[in-house]
């Protein structure tokens, strides 16, 4: 099928029943896009054509973004490098500068709990609900039976449907309702298709028990059973001295009691936390929505971290979130450079790869919150940020270094500058 395009619109029946190829040249025509533009598009890089068209639907190309790995991780007495893949400037420098201020002794410590995600079923139209939840529990036995059936390979591996839980909403704008949890030990698995496929499953006899409906049947990725904390303790020499440590620990206090700086805070966490997620193939928005969820479990939003200075004068910090991650299914065995990724990290279970992750997390907070409370955040980041706008502008190879360089000089780190420059250097040559 070819479209012929008279009037410009989006309403393109059967779209997705097109190759690729047919695809990108309807929208090539929708965005008037030039030759040049179209055979970019048309690098799929490391991920390939066919793999692309497999993974998302309605593909037109591909996008690469760069893969960098961050150095002098130590964590839990084992030295890592660590893949990471992100767009913007800065972040792999931090956390390498920062995992070298946390790399004495075993450096960063981090411990996974056990990978418990939990599978939601609300039951709607429930009259009685405290008394129907009473008839669900004294069934637990029989129902994690059955959600256990869906998925032997699961439990061969000792994880599995575990436990119930029953909440009730009497009174609610929907008639009184129960949520049930069903709680499952997902093993290396993010666990989202598992627990889905459980929910699913065990929703009829929920509903025969009740005389309820089931409605929403899926995981939920407020996964405050599967947290991961790390924690590590430096000489103040390692930061910059007694006065920087402590004021790491007053902009951790600053972000303690203030949400807004409290979401800044967990944004540098999360810098480092998606990046490599990112690099090892994960569902990132799952591992965002559960950070936030957790960060505002208190009724307010709070940070993920927390720094102090010790009576020995040492800075200390410590992290708390959960990770809903995994080295099975997904996109992780799909994309062969998440693949590549977990083979750099040497990771053999989703629980160390948590423990990295945190670390990471850690690690990258520190370097933020080190650069903020010294000379500020623009000027590291700016150095890199000042290569994008030389590119931008549209230097290419030596003149990239040579605009930026220029632009950090000078103090003025903007676009119209770097044209200028760009301009004027292109024309020495
Ligand atoms: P999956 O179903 O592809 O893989 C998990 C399965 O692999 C297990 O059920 C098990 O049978 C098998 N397995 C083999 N070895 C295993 C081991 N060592 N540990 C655990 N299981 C092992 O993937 P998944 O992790 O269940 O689901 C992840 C996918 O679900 C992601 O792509 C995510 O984007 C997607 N998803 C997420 C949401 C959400 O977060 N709200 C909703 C729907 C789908």
């Amino acid at each position: 099928m070819v479209y012929i395009i008279l009037e410009k619109t989006s309403r393109l029946p059967g779209f997705y029943k097109l190759t690729p190829e047919e695809r990108l040249r309807i929208v090539a025509e929708w965005a008037g896009l030039t030759d040049e533009e179209v055979e970019l598009l048309k690098n799929y890089g490391n991920l390939g054509k066919e793999l692309a068209n497999a993974m998302i639907e309605n593909v037109i190309g591909g996008m690469t973004y760069p893969f960098a790995v961050a150095t002098n991780f130590r964590i839990n007495g084992k030295d890592y490098l660590v893949p990471m893949v992100i767009e913007e400037s800065s972040v792999v420098a931090a956390a390498s500068h920062a995992a070298k201020m946390l790399r004495e002794g075993d450096g960063i410590i981090a411990k996974a709990s056990d990978p418990i995600m939990i599978g939601q079923i609300h039951l709607v139209k429930v009259d009685s609900p405290h008394y129907k939840a009473a008839l669900i529990l004294d069934r637990k036995n029989e129902i994690l039976e059955h959600a256990n059936q869906q998925d032997p390979i699961l439990v061969k591996l000792g994880g599995g449907a575990k436990d119930l839980i029953v909440r009730v909403f009497e009174d609610t704008p929907i008639g009184p309702t129960i949520i049930v949890h069903l709680l499952v030990d997902v093993r290396d698995a993010m666990g989202a298709n598992a627990v889905n496929t459980m929910a699913e499953s065990i929703a009829p006899l929920l509903e025969k028990i009740t005389g309820g409906q089931a409605r929403l049947r899926i995981i939920s990725n407020n996964a405050v059973y599967r947290i991961v904390r790390a924690w590590a303790r430096t000489r103040p020499e390692n930061v910059g001295g007694p006065e920087i440590a402590k004021r790491i620990y007053e902009a951790s206090v600053l972000a303690e009691i203030d949400p807004f700086r409290a979401a800044t805070h967990n944004k540098g966490i999360l810098n480092g936390v998606i990046a490599v997620a990112l690099a090892t193939g994960q569902d990132h928005r799952a591992i965002e929505a559960g950070a936030h969820a957790y960060a505002a479990r208190n009724g307010k939003y709070e940070p993920l971290s927390i720094w102090r200075v010790d009576e020995e004068g040492y800075l200390t910090g410590y992290l708390e979130m959960p990770l809903q991650i995994g080295i099975v299914g997904g996109a992780t065995k799909v994309h062969p450079i998440s693949r590549i990724a977990l083979k750099i990290l040497g990771t053999k279970t989703a629980n160390e790869l948590a423990e990295i992750i945190a670390a990471v997390g850690l690690a990258q907070n520190l370097a933020a919150l080190r650069a903020l409370v010294t000379e500020g955040i623009q000027r590291g980041h700016m150095r890199l940020h000042a290569r994008n706008l030389a590119i931008m502008a549209g230097a290419k190879g030596d003149l990239i270094d040579k605009v930026a360089e220029e632009m950090v000089k000078a103090g003025r780190i903007r676009f119209d500058y770097a044209k200028e420059l760009v301009e004027k250097f292109s024309k020495e040559k």
